[in-house]
């Protein structure tokens, strides 16, 4: 084991993107894996008996046998924590474990539209981790807690930048139709999905809009200008095992072509990339020609889920652009997300 290698835990460990994180944690360069966590019914288990494990590979990730943790600051000393916690225990824990000097990486909507707490795309908006500086001095604590979005925002985010970079962005009509693995583990009753469309998932549609115009605003001072442009999101659960499909609508500035849209996309070379960071895709985007892609059974494991693809770009009789965008809401959306703001707080000298 490296010894420049930084010591990580992961809370809710035992959930859909708890397993995740610690897959990809297992053979991570820069981050050593050493404190796993999860809920009172689980902590004092063996991860092997408490995780329902449903990833391929290794069972466990080879930890079957790592005596679960409860999740309090006594427990988890490790640095740097990623949370895999719903909202709830989020709420709780996740400050306690800040205010104790752990940097919490957090995957749960508690903290994410707080004004001084990052809600972060290193894609989209690396310059807003400034903002656990200011979250630091308000909170006086040694640690701090740094978001990513809700998984459909994120694919949303990352297809939207480059066009607000190269256009702005006025407007944004989203439908999604989104996995079952998006509402974790055991998510939606069988009987409820198989053969169906739910029109609703609580609170999904609010989280799009209003994170959307966050990570696309501006920092000033210690604190984000949302995106002046109006965001209109109806999300839909959909039979898919992994990967979220939006159908955009888009009204840019300047009314652009679609083949101007499609080169702003293509020509999009982000911070991560720049800096190369270990879970980085090497496209952040990718483009597809066909009409029929992208799909989630064919493209979404592409560069493991960390690519978020664009097909279809054409004209929208309403506002200007549409096109279809898919990602992966367990991997860019969430562990793979996740993980790479911490690479990019490395980079950027806030861990270490
Ligand atoms: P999940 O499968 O239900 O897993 C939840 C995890 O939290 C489990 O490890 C569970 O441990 C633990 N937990 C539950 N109650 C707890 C408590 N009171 N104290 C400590 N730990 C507790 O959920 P998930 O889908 O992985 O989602 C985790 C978080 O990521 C949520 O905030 C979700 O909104 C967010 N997120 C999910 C996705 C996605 O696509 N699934 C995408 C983006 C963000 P036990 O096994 O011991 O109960």
């Amino acid at each position: 084991m490296s010894a420049r290698r930084i010591d990580v835990a992961v809370i809710g460990a035992t959930g859909v993107v708890g397993q995740r994180f610690v897959r990809r944690l297992a053979r991570h360069p820069h981050f050593r894996l050493v404190q796993i966590a999860a809920s009172e019914r689980s902590a004092g288990k063996m991860y092997g008996e408490a995780c329902a494990w449903r990833l391929d590979g290794e069972s466990f990730a080879g930890l079957g046998r790592e005596q679960l943790l409860p999740c309090t600051p006594q427990a988890v000393t490790a640095p740097v924590v990623f949370s895999a916690l719903d909202t709830g225990p989020a709420l709780e824990i996740e400050p306690q474990l800040a205010a104790a000097g752990a940097i919490v990486f957090s995957n749960a909507s508690a903290f994410r539209m707080e004004a001084d707490v990052p809600l972060l795309v290193p894609e989209v908006n690396p310059e807003h981790l400034a903002l656990l500086q200011a979250q630091r001095a308000a909170r006086a604590w040694k640690g701090g807690i740094i978001t990513n979005p809700n998984c459909t925002t994120t694919v949303l985010v990352m297809a939207l930048k480059p066009l607000d970079v190269a256009f702005g962005v006025e407007a944004v009509h989203m439908v999604s139709m989104q996995a079952v693995s998006g509402a974790g583990y055991p998510g939606v009753a069988s009987l409820d999905i198989l053969g169906n469309v739910v029109p609703h998932i609580r609170g999904e549609e609010l989280k799009v809009e209003a994170e959307t115009v966050k990570l696309l605003g501006t920092l000033r001072g210690a604190a984000v200008v949302p995106l002046a442009a109006a965001v209109s999101a109806s999300c839909h659960r959909v039979p898919v095992v992994e990967g979220h499909t939006l159908a955009v609508s888009v009204r840019l500035k300047g009314n652009p072509s679609p083949a101007a849209v499609a080169m702003a996309l293509a020509e999009w070379t982000p911070e991560p990339q720049r800096l190369g960071l270990t879970s980085a895709p090497p496209r952040a985007l990718v483009l597809h020609a066909a009409d029929d892609r992208p799909q989630p059974r064919l493209d979404v494991e592409a560069d493991a889920g960390m690519s978020v693809h664009v097909g279809r770009i054409r004209p929208c009789a309403l506002l200007g652009i549409k096109m279809c965008v898919l990602g992966h809401n367990t991997e860019r959306g969430a562990a793979g997300g996740s993980l790479l703001n911490a690479e990019l707080a490395m980079a950027y000298g806030f861990i270490g």
